[in-house]
């Protein structure tokens, strides 16, 4: 019978314990950044919930917790949400504040600048509390629509309207709805 030398018994050991090692390590590591996102997450919805509250002083409107639920929201939907989304979303984690009061804070909103509306190609209503000057990538396909920041883009359209000097029409403000389709789902 032949008997494994010591050498050959301690390599597997000393294989075992590495990888142990480099597990825990992993874990703690995404532990680490688990920790990490949810911090930054929670700063980014404390700066927001902030620039919000200075937005509703800067209008001259008062800090009520109905507008700061609503606009909570229209910024954790995400996705350019419907009246309808962001009654459900008032339903489950605001149950306290009536269906008409979110119309009517919507609209009081709409009306002081701090929301806007963006309107699909299906012809619904769908909130926006992203205020920088911005367009819209949209998905009939999905309903997805993505703000699309282009300073340059800004610039032409500026630019090329200036040349153009429509009669009798002063331009406020454009905005472009972008039809497409979005390669990857990765919402
Ligand atoms: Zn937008």
């Amino acid at each position: 019978m032949i008997l494994p030398c010591f050498s050959d018994i301690k390599k597997p050991l000393l294989l075992a314990e590495e990888q142990i090692k480099i597990l825990t390590f992993r874990k703690y590591l995404y532990k680490f950044v688990y920790y990490q996102m949810r911090i930054i997450l929670f700063l980014y919805f404390f700066m927001k919930i902030n620039e919000i509250k200075n937005k509703l002083v800067e209008k001259g409107l008062k800090i009520t917790p109905q507008r700061l639920a609503i606009l909570e929201a229209i910024i954790k939907l995400n996705n350019h949400p419907t009246a309808e989304n962001i009654i459900e979303y008032i339903r489950k984690n605001h149950p306290n504040i009536a269906t008409a009061t979110v119309y009517k804070v919507l609209d009081a909103l709409v009306a002081n600048g701090l929301v806007m509306k963006v309107k699909t190609e299906k012809d619904v209503m769908r909130y926006d509390a992203f205020l920088e000057n911005h367009h819209h990538l949209y998905s009939s396909e999905s309903d997805r629509i993505e703000d699309f920041v282009d300073t340059e883009l800004n610039e032409m359209i500026k630019k090329y309207f200036e040349k153009k000097n429509i009669p009798n029409f002063e331009i406020e403000d454009v905005k472009l709805q972008i039809i497409g389709k979005f390669l990857k789902n990765n919402k």
